[in-house]
């Protein structure tokens, strides 16, 4: 089974709350995709298998996810600001989003530690946790524009 599907099954239970259809499908969903959706693309997913799903349940859905640390809710520098939500178990962890597609890859790296000890010697801070975006274009955009001279929008 799943990781967040198993721990939001967990924490339903110790908390006497209902395993409904429709949380096992939006669990489900967030486990599989492995991507970073908002709750408009999730719904959007969800209706393939229950039409009856709405926003508000979807919304309730990922607050109370939220709420028990299994996903983290995110806003990249888009033109259209939206939330998006991170079912990566809360580690810390960095994005790169791709301006032209929007596709998220997720980072780890080593030399954050490094950023982090610079900031707190100058600072006199303790520095608890931290995520770095970049931004720029993935490598199939990237290429897109150097092989067609194309401009940057998706075919
Ligand atoms: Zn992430
Ligand atoms: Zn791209």
């Amino acid at each position: 089974m799943s990781k967040l599907l198993e721990k939001a099954e967990e924490r339903l239970r110790d908390q006497g709350g209902r395993m409904t259809n429709q949380r096992r499908l939006l669990f489900s969903i967030l486990d599989t995709l492995g991507e970073h959706p908002t709750a408009e693309e999730l719904l959007l997913l969800a209706h393939q298998q229950d039409p009856e799903l709405n926003l508000s349940t979807v919304y309730r859905t990922l607050r109370w996810l939220e709420s028990e640390n299994l996903v983290s809710s995110r806003v990249f520098a888009e033109e259209r600001r939206q939330e998006r939500f991170d079912p990566a178990l809360p580690t810390e962890h960095h994005h790169f989003m791709c301006t032209n597609c929007k596709a998220v890859i997720e980072f780890d790296s080593e030399l954050f530690g490094v950023i982090k000890d610079h900031f707190q010697d100058e600072n006199s801070a303790k520095v608890v946790t931290g995520s770095i975006v970049l931004y720029g274009l993935c490598s199939d955009c990237h290429h897109r524009v150097i092989f067609k001279g194309s401009k940057l929008k998706a075919d």
